[in-house]
């Protein structure tokens, strides 16, 4: 048993870090296509970005690995595989409720932890990059990571979903967790200057946290930080134009 649960830890840890290679990989790539030469410079920024990421990887898949080992070997989890057992509305639902109590927990723990003290202690790593790229997705001290490991294996404890859609919640994971940090936006600007974009957070948002630190700490949504008031706005990716002029 114990022997099932390390090797659960482990298959999951190397998915999430070959997951994190692919999706980085795939932008920073679709990067050099967009904004050739955008990354110039940062490449010991970009060795410590994986590092720490793969470090992460570790950190988010044995929490994970237990969890779908219990799901398998012991029933545990409120995960379903028979599509017909909820009504079909609560698919869409379900992918809702799963983002916004994800984002809910990270608006709260990002927060908490520019409070100075804890910065230095865990948050700090992330913000070493500046500006992020592509590769800083999964680049957090290993306390940061721990609050985030605990996210997803603690929901589907609690919340309904089927495993589709919960692959459809780490896909989404995933793909704004990179697409955020890579410096440029690749959403359209009717879109992302729109009535869609004032609610969602897509990299135009992200960047800006990164560049003032003390605002925008939300994940996918930008409710709470409306409701807080510590939403300011969409950054514009000033320095692209900065390095073209150089
Ligand atoms: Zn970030
Ligand atoms: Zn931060």
């Amino acid at each position: 048993m114990v022997a099932a649960i390390l090797l659960s830890g482990l298959a999951m840890t190397l998915i999430v870090g070959v997951r994190y290679l692919i999706a980085s990989g795939g932008f920073a790539l679709a990067t050099r296509l967009r904004q050739p030469g955008l990354y110039r410079g940062q490449g010991r920024q970009i060795g410590r970005e994986i590092g720490w990421s793969l470090a992460s990887a570790a950190i988010y898949g044995i929490p994970a690995g237990v969890v779908a080992w219990g799901w398998q070997a012991r029933g545990w989890t409120r995960i379903y595989e028979d599509v017909g057992r909820y009504p079909l509305w609560y698919l869409p639902v379900s992918v809702l409720l799963y983002l916004a109590a994800h984002d809910t927990w990270f608006y709260w723990t990002h927060r908490w932890m520019h409070a100075p003290r804890l910065f230095r202690i865990a948050h700090a790593v992330h913000h070493a990059s500046r500006p992020p790229t592509a590769w800083a997705a999964m680049s957090f001290h290993p306390w940061e990571a721990l609050t985030g490991a605990v996210v997803i294996p603690a929901l589907v404890f609690l919340i309904p979903i089927h495993v589709g859609a919960l692959g459809v919640v780490l896909s989404i994971m995933t793909i704004m967790g990179v697409s955020n940090h890579m410096g440029w936006e690749m959403f359209p600007r009717w879109m992302v200057r729109g009535p869609i974009g004032r609610w969602l957070i897509t990299a135009s948002h992200h960047q800006r946290h990164h560049e003032q630190y003390r605002c925008n700490y939300g994940l996918y949504f930008r409710v709470w930080d409306r409701l807080c008031g510590t939403d300011r706005g969409l950054g514009d990716f000033g320095r692209d134009l900065r390095k073209e002029q150089a």
